[in-house]
């Protein structure tokens, strides 16, 4: 039987309401009012998005993290609607008395300091921002056991993860297996990679998803983000975290346990199915997604990645071994280069060239506090523009 919605819907805080995952989690919201509500968005640009999303919802704050844009919101919206904005606006969002679950769905690292202080409040949090918990999950995981608070995957390969592991022990689980598409270079000859153009990597073969993603899906480096991400997710030392190139995007990761049993968790490719089960957590509830009809694929197929051809891997394996302040400054790196790719300066090969330069003359800083961090992920940023001014 699948469970009754509860007295009072989930009051969500959506962070990134704009984007891809944003805009699948209102859908969500929408299907399942008796289990969503959403009571506060936030965005960066797009204001008339978001007042409209704010209109709709019948929200009461919403943030536009550019301050130039936030008039121009408050003249859009309901007059009783508090309009924020920076980084003070978010961190206020996230904390917000009435709030039960914020979910982090900002690209890149800007969502850090808002999940942190929702963390600290006692709120939990849904995580879709990979790059918070590459850069920092020691320290968002230690805060939120701390705390007592729940961190819910939405990432889908680690949503699959945390199904498949329903509160067993890590150290049951002998390997967590992420499925990776392969992106739409899996069988491109290496030598021509480099010649690769940006409208070619932004053709993502199975999911539909923001710019950045969609580039790290073609290096590869979405799949090492991952690795990191399920390390600090899972508690599980690097080594126990593989990979296995599936291109049909249909199991969404893998557990083996210490029997060498497996479980997966498959569906069809649609954010909404990670989003809704974060937010309904630990209930399954009905909905009207696509059902996943096995004769109808007929296959399923698995292949070895290219770890040499896509030196992605190899990195962000190096950068979760040794730690420190190495996962952040490959974050960091990687950030400032796929913005490169997309302006077109660097070539696809000069992501991680340049990821890799910047890695390389990193001198690494163990167990690092937030601040340490920052540095951090700064000077990589830095050092990697000035190697693109360069080298392009
Ligand atoms: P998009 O580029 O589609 O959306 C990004 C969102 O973040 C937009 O709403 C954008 O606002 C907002 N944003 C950016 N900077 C800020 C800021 N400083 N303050 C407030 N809001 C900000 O990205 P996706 O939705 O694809 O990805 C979001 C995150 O989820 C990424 O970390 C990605 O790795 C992860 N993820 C995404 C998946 C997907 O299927 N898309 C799957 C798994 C993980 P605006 O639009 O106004 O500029
Ligand atoms: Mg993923």
């Amino acid at each position: 039987m699948p469970a009754a919605p509860p007295e009072k819907p989930r009051k969500v805080v959506v962070l990134g309401s704009t984007g891809s995952i944003g805009e699948s989690a209102l859908k969500v919201a929408r299907e399942l009012p008796e289990w969503m509500q959403v009571i506060a968005l936030a965005a960066n640009s797009q204001a008339d998005s978001l007042s409209a999303q704010a209109q709709e919802f019948g929200v009461k704050d919403v943030c536009i993290y550019q301050d130039a844009l936030r008039e121009k919101v408050a003249d859009q919206v309901e007059s009783d609607v508090a309009v924020s904005s920076g980084k003070q606006g978010l961190i206020e969002l996230a904390t917000l008395e009435e709030a039960d679950l914020i979910l982090i769905a900002i690209v890149g690292v800007a969502g850090l300091e808002p999940a942190l202080a929702a963390i600290e409040a006692g709120k939990d949090i849904a995580v879709a921002s990979k790059e918070i918990l590459v850069m920092a999950g020691e320290e968002v995981m230690g805060k939120a056991a701390e705390k007592g608070v729940q961190v819910l995957p939405v990432d889908s390969e680690h949503n699959a993860i945390f199904q498949c592991l329903e509160a067993r022990e890590s150290d049951e689980v002998r390997r967590l297996i992420l499925t990776a598409s392969g992106g739409p270079f899996r069988q491109l000859p290496a030598d021509q990679l480099q010649q690769v153009t940006v409208a070619q990597a932004l053709k993502h073969p199975t999911w539909e998803m923001g710019q950045k993603i969609t580039i790290d899906s073609a290096t590869l480096f979405n799949k090492g983000l991952e690795m990191i991400e399920a390390r600090w997710l899972f508690d599980v030392e690097m080594d126990r975290v593989d990979v296995i190139v599936h291109p049909q995007s249909i199991v969404h990761s893998m557990v083996e346990f210490c029997d060498r049993s497996i479980l997966a968790q498959l569906s069809t490719t649609d954010m909404c199915f990670p989003i809704q089960y974060a937010v309904t957590y630990p209930a399954r509830v009905e909905n009207n997604l696509p059902p996943l009809d096995f004769a109808e694929l007929a296959k399923l197929e698995f292949e070895a990645p290219r770890w040499d051809d896509f030196p992605a891997l190899l990195l962000a394996k190096e950068a979760g071994t040794k730690g420190g302040t190495l996962p952040a400054v490959l974050n960091a790196a990687n950030e400032v280069a796929v913005d490169a790719f997309l302006k077109e300066k660097i070539s696809f090969p000069g992501i991680w060239r340049t990821v890799s330069d910047v890695m390389e003359r990193h001198t690494v800083a163990n167990s690092p506090d937030l601040d340490t961090l920052i540095n951090a992920d700064a000077e990589a940023r830095q050092q990697a523009e000035e190697r693109i001014n360069k080298h392009g």
